[in-house]
């Protein structure tokens, strides 16, 4: 008989930053979960948000994702599509993705270690190692303090890196990019993300400026869900774009797909494990490599298993173990620009105990 699922917990916790991502962003939320079965397996998931909902997502997993999911078989794909169908009343995407994350990565999790296999060994590795590239939410940086930031990832071996665009005046952005790639040099590739900050003129007018620094890609330059300025852009310019972290569903990625160069899911926003894999096989289907977005000890475990090129986002001191969220090393790490993972049973994350109350600083 099929092991059931008898209890979730849920607790929040905030993690300050070490480097704030802005003036008012300097802790990230995160949720971690537990699923228990019947026979007494467990797994741990998590749920994250960087700025608001983290309260919200807190609620959804305890007063409604908690009584829908006990009793149900402990398989991932079956209770992801039963909760997802049940929870779409209050929204296909969002709020209810990043709560269903907390219960997929937990169940993944649960069978990874019931197995004795690594979560990368359970999907199935296909690659010992992948590429990383530094990364930084430094659209707030001094142009001094970016151009340090570039040096750090030089000296770290990083072979891609990527900065933030979008300021209000393109000249800005224009001297930013400039400075950066004077740092890193003619051979390590360069991509530059903006945030969904402009419309489709002052993207084309953005890809005239920046094309001579020859952008890897261009991420996010357009509101996410404006797939038709996208297929205009793409249209317009030889500049590869990527996007791909502020949608949620599987429907909007293959929507999507048709627009871009580089699908970018965020295993967490997507709702977890189960979703990615799907994404993954939507990207390779429409020929469109997938680049995980952020969240490199869970998402370059998923990597190391997905087909075509990829690379994973390695945001500066913004990882899980960076942020010191982690009770022992999960045997995920990055160096010289290559993430590796060797985590034993389930993925290998830990996370500590500490402080539970919402507000409440994180310290173990
Ligand atoms: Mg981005």
């Amino acid at each position: 008989m099929t092991d059931v699922v008898a209890d979730l917990t849920a607790e929040f916790r905030l993690l300050p930053l070490s480097r704030p991502w802005g003036p008012d962003r300097t802790d990230l939320r995160l949720i971690v979960t537990e699923v228990r079965t019947a026979s007494g397996a467990t797994g741990t998931g998590f749920s994250w948000t960087p700025t608001i909902g983290g309260t919200a997502v807190l609620a959804m997993l305890t007063d409604d994702i908690r009584p829908a999911l006990l009793g149900r078989s402990a398989d991932p794909a079956p209770v992801w599509d039963a909760l997802w169908a049940y929870l779409r009343e209050a929204g296909g995407g969002g709020i209810t993705t990043i709560a269903l994350s907390g219960v997929d990565i937990a169940l993944w999790d649960l069978r990874a270690r019931a197995a004795g296999l690594s979560l990368v060994d359970l999907i199935g590795r296909r690659r010992d190692s992948v590429e990383a590239y530094g990364s930084g939410i430094n659209r707030h940086y001094p142009v001094e303090a970016l151009v340090e930031q570039a040096e750090r990832w030089v000296a770290a071996g990083f072979g891609a890196v990527k900065v933030k665009i979008g300021r209000p005046d393109l000249a800005e952005d224009v001297a930013r990019v400039a400075a950066v790639r004077a740092v890193i040099g003619p051979r390590r590739r360069l991509m530059l993300d903006a945030n969904q900050r402009w419309d489709l003129p002052a993207a084309l007018r953005a890809v005239r400026a920046l094309d001579r620094f020859e952008p890897y890609w261009l991420e996010e330059p357009l509101p996410a869900d404006d797939l038709a300025a996208y297929a205009r852009l793409a249209a317009a310019t030889t500049v590869p774009i990527a996007q791909g972290e502020s949608l949620y569903t599987a429907g909007q990625f293959q929507a999507a797909a048709a627009g871009v160069t580089v699908l970018q899911p965020n295993v967490v926003r997507v709702g977890g494990i189960t979703p990615f894999l799907r994404i993954a096989e939507l990207g390779r289907l429409a020929g469109v490599p997938v680049a995980p977005h952020l969240l490199p000890d869970l998402s370059g475990q998923l990597a190391l298993c997905l087909p075509g090129v990829t690379m994973v986002e390695d945001v500066e001191d913004a990882s899980f173990a960076a942020l010191g969220a982690l009770t022992r090393p999960s045997g995920v790490e990055v160096k010289a620009g290559r993430l590796t993972a060797d985590t034993g049973p389930g993925h290998g994350l830990a996370f500590g105990t500490g402080h539970t109350d919402r507000g409440t600083e994180w310290a173990d």
